[in-house]
């Protein structure tokens, strides 16, 4: 089996699949993004609208509109309820307009995924930490009668407890495919130099 002293999780949705991982606090989101017809006015969209959900120009005779948010999902088919919903985003994003009248979603296309979000809606990236550790100090902080600001220093001294060499890229939210470029050049700056530092 090869070894390595280093490795970078960048895994998605399986990324707290592992043991060492599974405790991060970050959460599935289901997203649904359907596939309609260019026609009629909306054929003529010549930028990407970002409201209520977003709607892309077409691009080979199709739009893309969406997308759904659902917090742990029990499974990824097409859902026919997502799928209405993606349709009245911009209805009622811009509910004098005629042209949100040609979004036709009955052919039900559509594709569904998943996107990992942390509780800030920061990406989590850098030393995979050791969360049932740092959960056990904190238990140790909850019963002690010592000082708050005692702990505040604690906290803002201490570095927090990792897994030497593993880490973790991911988190990316809603926005991994538009930011995806400037996270790794932080992430490989932070993390991946020479002599580690967190
Ligand atoms: C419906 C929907 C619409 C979205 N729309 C937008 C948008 O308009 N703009 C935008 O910026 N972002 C959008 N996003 C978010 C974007 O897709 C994610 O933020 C981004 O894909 C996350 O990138 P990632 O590399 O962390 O994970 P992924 O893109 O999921 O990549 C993870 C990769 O790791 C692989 N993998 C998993 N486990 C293993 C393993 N054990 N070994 C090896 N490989 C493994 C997977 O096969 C996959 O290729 C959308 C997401 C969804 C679900």
């Amino acid at each position: 089996m090869a070894t390595h002293q280093q490795l970078v999780l960048a895994s998605g949705a399986h990324i707290t699949d592992l043991l060492q991982t599974k405790q991060l606090q970050i959460s599935g989101f289901r997203g649904q993004v359907s596939h309609i017809p260019a026609q009629g006015e909306l054929a003529q969209l010549a930028t990407v609208i970002c409201a209520n959900g977003y709607l892309t120009p077409q691009h080979n005779k199709q739009h893309c509109v969406g997308a759904s948010y659902v917090k742990d999902p029990q499974h990824l088919n097409f859902c026919p309820q997502e799928q209405h919903e993606n349709s009245l985003k911009m209805k009622q994003s811009f509910p004098h307009s005629n042209w949100p009248n040609d979004i036709d979603v009955s052919n039900s296309d559509a594709r569904v995924g998943v996107r990992m979000v942390s509780r800030d809606h920061f990406p989590v990236m850098g030393c995979a930490t050791d969360v049932d550790e740092l959960f056990k100090r904190y238990a140790i902080q909850q019963q002690s009668k010592d000082k708050p600001s005692q702990w505040q220093r604690y906290w803002q001294t201490t570095p927090a407890p990792i897994y030497e060499g593993l880490y973790v890229l991911g988190g990316l939210g809603s926005r991994g495919l538009s930011s995806w470029l400037t996270r790794c050049r932080m992430f490989s700056r932070k993390s991946l130099r020479p002599t580690v530092t967190c």
